[in-house]
């Protein structure tokens, strides 16, 4: 005899779970197209388990309520919901697994073919079943209606064991993929399943198994399925939560996608303009076109004026169409009402793994401004966008280490190769802050002058190496005088002699000792600004130097019309013609042509003990590198030259 009771509430709370899924109105219940895209949705799959959880159970209480049913032609009906309960049956074991492959993102880059082999089993256990009447393998009645297990019925079994086992092997392999509590939900749901299973094949007329299934439904339901905490209100579409978890589970298990990124320009701007309500309309527009269009239902809204479309897709050609597609979309009007609004949009194009590794540097890309100077609609390369998060992230870290009074000076010696000693030294800026330290100045030096802080950073570089030239043990060495950069875009600032000179006046340091280093740069300046600061400099008695020589932006006229004490030759120019065949030649060639122009030859970058020789039988008068010695501080440095001094 078999007991029901188990089987009527797993019928009821199936049908409740299905009915409270599809009127709840989620957004995650607006499935995929296509069949295999389906099966690829974690939402799609657990309807498809609260189903098949309803139809067994139905054909199991029917079932069991014919064996006991005397009317004409009950054998057949019999035989025929038997038949129905172990195709629902199958089908139970493997959308269980295919619910944990979903949640757990193992299956994201499936292809076609992994989906064959993995329902090969279930295939072949339907078959099994859908043959049953003319084998008898799975089960068959005898002459007086009681039901045999077949001999193949212990294959049914063990496909679906399989199926569980497989569950627990990617629930355990991909654990990382979801949260603490997602785990533990999945935990119990498969704990609680598999309890059914066992104590329904131990004792067979005990029906519990479809019961502790959809017990095991209900928990997940309100943990996994409920998401509407996941939802935009007013798109919507998903929310930021949504594309924080999706993407952590997707970068936690190494998945390969692409995100396109969307943002609206100025949306303070318009909605300022037209007002709240017709900005949520014009939202609610925008929302509905990127879901039609995009072909996917992953569409965040992560931000009021920031969205996101995610592809599971191993190559990029669906992203990067409907990318062109949505650019030229926003070129034209949105129509509200009356009203025809124009939004611009900025996008970009992220490849995980290829651009971003974690979830955090996905964080802070999409909250930082990815603005360029440009009208219109246009799209951002990664790199671009990369490169202006992180200017913003290191301008605010440099004005940090400004109020924090987090910068600092070193020094690194010059040799004179006619008095065979450190006559000078380069004053080179570093900045002691967790964000900084191991940053080099080439980076966060372009991003001072664009910011403005060049200004601050400029007068502490100088009032520092004022404070360095009063230091007695400096004064009695050989240190003939201190370079140190000075930004072009120094220049811009109409105080900057008058401050220098206050500075140095209040130190009571000579101008002959300070060398300004130059590099002439691309920037858009006024050529005659330039070159009168210049003047007016070498009028007070400061002297010069040309940093950075060869480097290409050398303005030969210029060269000669400033008079430079040095030209320093760039590094680079070093090790490129110590590859070359007729590097030494060239080297010569180039320091010949400097000294035309009157000045001393500084070579900078010196490394070895080659280099050295090489630039000195070139010709050079002076040299800076780490074959003496990398920048150090100010106490190093005096210990340095110490040194030198009495060996
Ligand atoms: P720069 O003025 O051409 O300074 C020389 C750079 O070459 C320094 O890099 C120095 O550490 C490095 N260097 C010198 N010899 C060698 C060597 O033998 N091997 C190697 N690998 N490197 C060597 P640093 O300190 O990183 O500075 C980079 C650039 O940042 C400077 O190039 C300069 O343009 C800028 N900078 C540094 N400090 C300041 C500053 O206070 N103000 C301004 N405006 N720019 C600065
Ligand atoms: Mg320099
Ligand atoms: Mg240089």
């Amino acid at each position: 005899m078999y007991e029901i009771n188990f089987e009527i509430p797993a019928f009821l709370l199936s049908l409740l779970c299905y009915i409270y899924c599809l009127t709840a109105k989620h957004r995650q219940y607006i499935l995929p197209k296509g069949f295999k895209n389906k099966l690829a949705n974690q939402h799609f799959v657990f309807l498809l388990m609260l189903v098949t959880n309803i139809l067994s159970a139905i054909s199991s209480v029917v079932g069991v309520y014919l064996t006991e049913a005397t009317f004409t032609g009950v054998a057949f009906w019999q035989y025929l919901f038997h038949a129905f309960y172990f195709v629902f049956h199958a089908t139970l074991s493997v959308s269980f697994t295919l619910y944990i492959i979903n949640v757990t993102s193992t299956s994201i880059n499936w292809k076609k073919i992994y989906y064959i082999l993995f329902a090969i089993p279930y295939v072949i256990s339907e078959i099994i079943v859908l043959t049953n009447s003319f084998t008898g393998w799975a089960f068959y009645m005898d002459d007086n209606l009681i039901y045999h297990r077949g001999p193949l019925m212990i294959l049914l079994y063990a496909i679906g064991g399989l199926y569980v086992a497989l569950g627990f092997f990617f629930f355990f392999k991909n654990k990382k993929a979801i949260s603490k509590v997602d785990s533990i939900a999945v935990a119990f749901f498969i704990g609680i399943a598999t309890l059914g299973i066992i104590i329904q094949a131990v004792k067979s007329s005990f029906l519990v198994e479809l019961f502790s299934e959809s017990l095991a439904c209900l928990v997940i339901m309100i943990v996994l399925e409920e998401k509407s905490g996941h939802i935009d209100l007013t798109t919507g579409l998903l929310n930021r939560i949504a594309f924080t978890d999706d993407n952590r589970r997707l970068i936690n298990t190494k998945q390969k996608y692409g995100l396109v990124l969307l943002k609206i320009k100025e949306l303070d701007k318009i909605t300022n303009r037209f007002g709240g309500r017709e900005i949520d309309a014009l939202l609610i527009n925008i929302a509905s076109y990127l879901v039609k269009e995009s072909g996917v239902v992953e569409v965040y809204c992560y931000r009021r004026d920031g969205y996101a479309v995610l592809y599971k897709e191993l190559n990029y050609d669906k992203a990067t169409d409907f990318m062109n597609k949505a650019l030229e979309r926003f070129n034209n009007e949105w129509k509200i009402g009356s009203l025809e609004l124009k939004a611009d949009i900025i996008t970009t194009l992220v490849k995980v793994p290829e651009d971003i590794k974690s979830i955090e540097e996905l964080e802070n890309l999409i909250s930082s401004g990815y603005t360029k100077a440009k009208t219109g609609s246009y799209y951002v390369s990664i790199e671009e966008v990369k490169e202006i998060t992180n200017s913003g992230k290191y301008e605010e870290a440099l004005r940090k280490a400004i109020t924090e009074k987090k910068l600092m000076l070193k020094y690194q010696p010059i040799w004179s190769t006619s008095e065979a000693k450190t006559v000078s030294a380069e004053a080179l800026l570093r900045v002691d802050s967790d964000e900084l330290r191991n940053i080099s100045p080439e980076v966060y030096i372009p991003i001072a002058e664009k910011s403005g802080l060049i200004k601050d950073i400029g007068l502490f570089v100088f009032e520092e190496v004022c404070k360095f030239l009063c230091d007695e043990r400096i004064k009695n060495s050989n240190i003939k005088y201190v370079e140190l950069n000075l930004s072009v875009y120094q220049f811009m600032y109409n105080d900057l002699i008058d401050s220098f000179e206050e500075i140095r006046k209040r130190y009571n340091v000579d101008a002959s000792k300070i060398n300004l280093e130059i590099t002439e740069t691309a920037a858009t300046l006024d050529e005659d600004v330039i070159s009168n600061t210049l003047k007016e400099f070498q009028k007070l008695g400061y002297t010069l130097s040309l940093d950075d020589f060869g480097t290409g932006y050398s303005n030969l006229m210029r060269m000669t019309e400033s008079n430079y004490q040095n030209i320093k030759i760039d590094k680079s120019i070093l090790w490129k013609v110590c590859k070359e065949e007729k590097g030494d030649e060239m080297l010569k060639d180039l320091m010949s042509f400097v000294r035309t122009l009157n000045a001393e030859i500084i070579q900078e970058g010196v490394e070895t003990k080659e280099q050295l020789d090489k630039v000195i039988s070139c010709g050079c008068d002076y040299i800076q590198g780490f074959y003496f010695s990398a920048p150090i501080k100010d106490v190093d440095f005096i210990k340095y030259i110490n040194n030198e001094q009495n060996n």
